[in-house]
């Protein structure tokens, strides 16, 4: 079964979720999304990698107005965004399941519905509560 997701380059595997960043072979800097340079050193010598599918909210917020296109959803409710420390990269994503976080609770990666287009679900990536 193929996964419909927003952008697949944001993904190295789907079943398990991965997401894919880069990794510089220079500074060792890893970025997501993935980039074909450096964005610390300008290096040029950059490969993909998967990143961590666990970490730690390292900010968050939580967004009680539905915001502007090209935001899409087919429903809105508040939802909280945070960014997420991974180890060797902080990713700013949707947390899943509440609207009430702490700063270095622990979250995993998961795929989260963001709209449907015709029947058919689209997914993206979020991060909900580890157990
Ligand atoms: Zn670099």
């Amino acid at each position: 079964m193929g996964l419909s997701v927003v952008d697949p380059s944001l993904f190295s595997s789907l079943d398990p979720v991965v997401l894919q960043g880069s990794a510089c072979a220079a500074c060792a800097a890893h970025v997501f999304p993935a980039q074909g340079t450096c964005p610390m050193c300008a290096g040029i010598e950059v490969a993909p990698v998967p990143l961590p599918t666990a970490g730690v909210v390292w900010s968050w917020t939580t967004q009680r107005l539905a915001p502007k296109p090209p935001f899409r959803t087919d429903e809105f409710a508040p939802f909280s965004v945070g960014y997420i420390d991974l180890g060797p990269v902080i990713v700013e994503g949707w947390l899943l399941g509440k609207t009430d976080w702490m700063i270095g609770e622990s979250v995993r990666l998961a795929l989260a519905k963001a709209w449907t287009d015709d029947g058919e679900t689209v997914f993206t990536y979020g991060f909900e509560v580890a157990e």
